[in-house]
């Protein structure tokens, strides 16, 4: 599904790279707010993935079921169906990248470990050569009603056979995946990360979790981007900030400076009269936009005016010579 693109553009280069394109978004704000209310700091972070979701009303239920007997650790919310398809979990992917890997966009290789479905059993779950026979538990049913006291009065409750999980049938478990129908596998993609991201940008490679069972369709991968600060340029959103010392001499003379960007060393011109302090704008040297990437936003280079503490005696001079000169101009004068 994934290929490295070359640099040199062979023919149909354009349409891959938009087919990879396509494979991930980067999250909005408000999908980001979704992952964090799913997984908390720890699934922002990656730490683990599969953790419970509260939202659902039936757990409360199931915990106050739980440990009354053939009951716990069941889902519930509408999976009593027969199928029982269930989607496959997200996986969370921590990618480190340089502070020029961010701003142009990389492609890198990870490699992710993340449940596939089981190739013995082909995502049965049951030992290949085996019939399933009907389930004791339920008696084929694939349901239980039960009935349970609870500090709210006496609930009787139908629920999912724990024995079949619903599907009124038990069976041989896979050797290969212990009935699970999937197995943990680690895999290599190639990931196209656009250029402009920056720290806590995330990426969404559908399909790319944990593989469903019984048909249900894959989780995602989440990749979250951590970006290495780098030593001279600090990055402000699309801008990039520089600061650059220049002497007294060359703020009152103009200059011209080698001044490092993203794009390598750039000649910027220190106008003469420049003041301490004074920012210029090396514009469309900073950070390509996301998914705009034709347009950019600046370098800001702030001017730092160096006085010298010591003078030559020659420096001096020309020094006094020049106060004398400024005395002798009267005052309000036009230059
Ligand atoms: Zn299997
Ligand atoms: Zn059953």
């Amino acid at each position: 599904m994934y290929n490295l693109i070359s640099p040199n553009r062979e023919p149909g280069a354009e349409q891959k790279f938009k087919e990879i394109s396509n494979a991930y978004e980067v999250l909005s704000d408000d999908e980001k707010r979704a992952i964090y209310d799913r997984y908390g700091e720890a699934g922002l972070k990656g730490a683990g993935m599969g953790m419970g979701d509260f939202s659902n009303p039936f757990d409360l239920f199931e915990s106050l079921f739980d440990g009354m007997g053939g009951m716990g650790g069941m889902g519930m919310g509408g999976r009593a169906s027969r199928s029982r398809a269930t989607e496959g979990e997200d996986q969370v992917y921590n990618l480190v990248l340089n502070f020029k890997e961010a701003v142009f966009g990389v492609e890198k290789e990870i490699e992710i470990t993340r449940l596939e479905t089981c190739s013995t059993c082909d995502g049965s779950g049951a030992k290949p050569g085996t019939k399933p026979s009907k389930c004791s538990a339920c008696g084929g049913q694939g349901q239980v009603v039960s009935s349970a006291r609870t500090p709210l009065g006496v609930f009787q409750q139908v629920m999912t056979c724990s024995s079949c999980g619903g599907t009124g049938e038990t069976s041989t478990p896979c050797n290969t995946c212990g009935g699970d129908a999937r197995v943990r596998k680690s895999k290599r993609i190639s990931l196209k990360v656009p250029a402009g991201v920056d720290s806590g940008s995330r990426l969404r490679v559908r399909g790319e979790g944990n593989a469903g069972r019984r048909g249900g369709a894959p989780g995602d991968l989440f990749v979250i981007i951590d970006v290495l600060s780098d030593a001279v340029l600090k990055r402000d959103d699309t801008n990039i900030l520089y600061s650059c010392k220049v002497s007294y001499i060359d703020a009152i003379l103009g200059t011209t400076m080698k001044v490092p960007t993203v794009d390598g060393t750039v000649d910027l011109k220190i106008p003469a009269g420049t003041q301490p302090g004074t920012t210029l704008v090396m514009a469309k040297k900073g950070v390509p936009l996301l998914n705009k990437s034709n347009m950019r936003g600046d370098q800001l280079v702030k001017v730092q005016v160096e006085i010298p503490k010591r003078l030559s005696g020659e420096e001096r001079k020309l020094i006094e010579e020049l106060a004398n000169l400024n005395k002798a101009k009267p005052l309000n004068s036009k230059r």
